[in-house]
């Protein structure tokens, strides 16, 4: 762990080092507040410091305050010290932002107690971040296949929708679904029905571009969201991803499985979050009419006004 000691009084400073280094932490000084302040927001910034209340430059208190309204990641353990002793002086400093305080002069044996404790409350910060995260990671997540679940996707969908009515781009919607997906699960099992959907996340992940949204919508049916993409450009990339699902064999549990996958497109030129509604069921609709067709095909559906030139769109 790297503290940081901020103390104007050199003789004071190198003592403090020397404590530090003995007790196991890493110590770096400063000798004036803006030093501390620019050490504590650089980029590898301690998490620990200890710090003078009165210094040139900047002084402890001020530093605490702007640590405080800068609210950055990691959480900072400020433990200050001070000459003062009257009470509203240690008020001020704990309103400030500071963690703990300590009066000079002190006993080393009690910084070194007050360090242990603010570690332990580091190490619990850690824990809690880490702990927001992975919450965060199961709320927007699918747990079998790690895509986006559906929640998550439809999110994404509103918002590209809303850039893209903005930005005046188009903005095109997939709707995948496996086919005969029920006979995989009843000739190979559930598992291998779980293997296939996680095979087949990971091959559609390596084809949609990085700024596409790629979620499972439920079951075995997917969305992409494709900003930018017109309805030629959404066909085509529905082509790509139904490629990448049918070219190659899903090896499972030993077993070889040729697995297909329809996909239905719809697209606005220019989009309103009230339209959502429409590019989903016209994505379905487009959907329904490839399983028709007979499967392992891309349909599209786009409004008239938006004619595909030279293929078989569903007009509205
Ligand atoms: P179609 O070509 O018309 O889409 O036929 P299908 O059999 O895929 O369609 P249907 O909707 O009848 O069946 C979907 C199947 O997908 C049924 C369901 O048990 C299966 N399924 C849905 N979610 C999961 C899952 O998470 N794991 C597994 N193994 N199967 C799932
Ligand atoms: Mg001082
Ligand atoms: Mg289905
Ligand atoms: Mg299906």
């Amino acid at each position: 762990m790297r503290v940081l000691a901020a103390e104007d009084n050199p003789v004071f400073q190198s003592m403090l080092r020397n404590m530090l280094t003995k007790w196991g932490y890493e110590a770096l000084t400063a000798r004036d507040g803006n030093e501390a302040w620019r050490l504590l927001q650089a980029e590898d910034a301690p998490r620990m410091a200890i710090l003078d209340w009165m210094m040139p430059g900047m002084d402890g208190v001020e530093i605490c305050r702007r640590i405080r309204s800068a609210g950055r990641e990691p959480y900072q353990y400020i433990l200050l010290l001070t000459a003062r002793t009257e009470s509203q002086d240690l008020v001020d400093g704990m309103e400030a932002g500071a963690d703990d305080y300590l009066t000079k002069p002190f006993i080393a044996q009690e910084l070194r107690v007050r360090l242990r404790a603010g570690h332990r409350i580091l190490d619990l910060q850690n824990e809690l971040v880490l702990a927001r995260e992975a919450l965060r990671e199961q709320a927007t997540h699918d747990g079998l296949t790690g895509l986006m679940n559906r929640t998550a996707v439809l999110e994404a969908l509103h918002n590209e929708a809303d850039r893209a009515g903005r930005e005046g781009h188009p903005l095109s919607l997939l709707i995948a679904d496996f086919d005969f997906f029920k006979t995989v699960n009843d000739t190979h099992g559930h598992l291998a029905g779980d293997a296939v959907l996680r095979e087949g996340a990971r091959r559609m992940q390596s084809v949609v571009r990085r700024y596409d949204a790629l979620g499972r919508y439920g079951g075995e049916e997917f969305l992409v969201v494709l900003p930018g993409c017109d309805p030629a450009a959404g066909h085509a990339q529905a082509s790509r991803l139904r490629e990448a699902i049918s070219a190659e064999p899903f090896s499972v549990g030993g077993a070889s499985l040729r697995v297909t996958c329809s996909f239905g497109v719809s697209c606005r030129a220019n989009p309103t979050i009230a339209q959502v509604d429409a590019l989903i069921r016209e994505a379905d609709l487009a959907l329904y009419a490839a399983k028709r067709r007979g499967r392992d095909r891309v349909e599209t559906c786009v409004p008239e006004s938006m004619d595909l030139a030279e293929s078989e769109a569903i007009l509205i």
